[in-house]
């Protein structure tokens, strides 16, 4: 069984958990009924529609009970922060590895030796402490018009620099973290002073100011406002189950040798790590390990349509109809560690 909460306030736990201490004290047999009694908390910033279905599955699979509590990245770690040692959760669950680093760097993960666990996720996809895992790949790729762009003008990602894009690309606002991400990668790749310059001569190109979502830049590109723009591959996959016929297509960037670029296409993940406050320890690693085991990563990444973490697993047909690609294969973790510089780097190229 699986209660889904919107949010429960923090001036309530206090009281839940006494009303909880003294069920437990009355009733001897709660105690031996533990794990299948006290539910398993996930705070999860992971849109509720995506992630229940799932977590309903494996309720009724293995008699555990979860509670599920959702809300947005930002208040989700502000709140864990608040609550320390006393935070009912026990599983975060969130998107873009930006977010997990800081979770982590915070200290509201706890460091994992798991086999399986590591033997499920790829390297580049976890952090190297085992604080968290990732569940699900993202690509954040180009998409381009196909009635005004031919795929051989397009190369790499700051080849949309070039003076053949001036006034034709659209890009999402910098304050979201997915680019905050991407050119933290871009940091990492090659240098502050030749991703600043990148970033510079994309905005230089700009047709519009900054979009404030995805899904904008793509029907933008569909409306012929630009030609090109920067996007997570969902968002087209979900543009594309809505719209019959889409005048936009996704490009995988940096895919050759010797480009002058780090080889590769961003990818970043949705992922989860254990909390430091959990006191459902066991149960949260076996819901873990489900989330990465092949029974549930079909599900967990094609309901988004995106890429399994596990490389076992085939992602959706649909997801498969946009062709293979060469992924960068810098670890996702680099992108929270370098997050603050490429914040600084955007402000100074004037990205807003
Ligand atoms: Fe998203």
């Amino acid at each position: 069984m699986l209660r889904a909460k919107l949010w429960v306030t923090p001036a309530h736990r206090p009281l839940l958990a006494l009303m909880a201490a003294c069920v437990a004290a009355v009733l001897p047999a709660c105690g031996q009924q533990q794990s299948a009694g006290e539910p398993l908390v996930i705070y999860s910033s992971r849109n509720e529609q995506l992630i229940k279905p799932l977590l309903d599955q494996y309720a009724s699979e293995t008699d555990q009970a979860i509670e599920l509590v959702t809300g947005k990245e930002g208040p989700l770690l502000q709140r864990m922060r608040a609550e320390g040692d006393q935070s009912p959760a026990d599983l975060l669950l969130t998107v873009d590895a930006g977010n997990l680093w800081k979770a982590a760097d915070d200290g509201l993960l706890r460091p994992l030796d798991d086999a399986t666990l590591e033997q499920r996720i790829p390297p580049h996809l976890r952090d190297p402490q085992g604080r968290w895992f990732g569940l699900s790949v993202r690509a954040r790729t180009i998409a381009y018009s196909t009635e005004r762009v031919q795929t051989d003008a397009l190369s790499t990602y700051a080849a949309l620099g070039e003076p053949q894009w001036d006034g034709r690309l659209c890009l999402r606002t910098s304050k979201k973290v997915y680019n905050q991400s991407l050119v933290a990668m871009m940091i990492a790749a090659k240098g502050e002073d030749i991703a600043q310059a990148t970033v510079e001569s994309w905005v230089a190109n700009l047709a519009t100011e900054p979009f404030a979502n995805d899904t904008a830049v793509l029907k933008a590109i569909a409306a012929g406002q630009c030609d090109v723009g920067i996007v997570n591959s969902y968002y087209f996959g979900r543009l594309q189950r809505e719209a019959d016929e889409l005048p936009v297509a996704l490009f995988w960037p940096n895919q050759a040798e010797g480009l002058g670029e780090a080889r590769g296409v961003h990818v970043n993940v949705s992922g989860a790590g254990i909390t430091k406050a959990a006191d459902q320890f066991d149960a949260a690693l076996a819901l873990l390990r489900w989330l990465a085991s092949a029974e549930a990563q079909a599900g967990f990444a094609g309901d988004n349509l995106e890429y399994p973490a596990n490389p076992a697993v085939e992602p959706v047909p649909q997801v498969q109809a946009w062709g293979d690609f060469v992924p960068s294969l810098i670890n996702v973790s680099t992108a929270g560690r370098l997050q603050a510089d490429a914040v600084k780097l955007m402000e100074r190229a004037g990205y807003r």
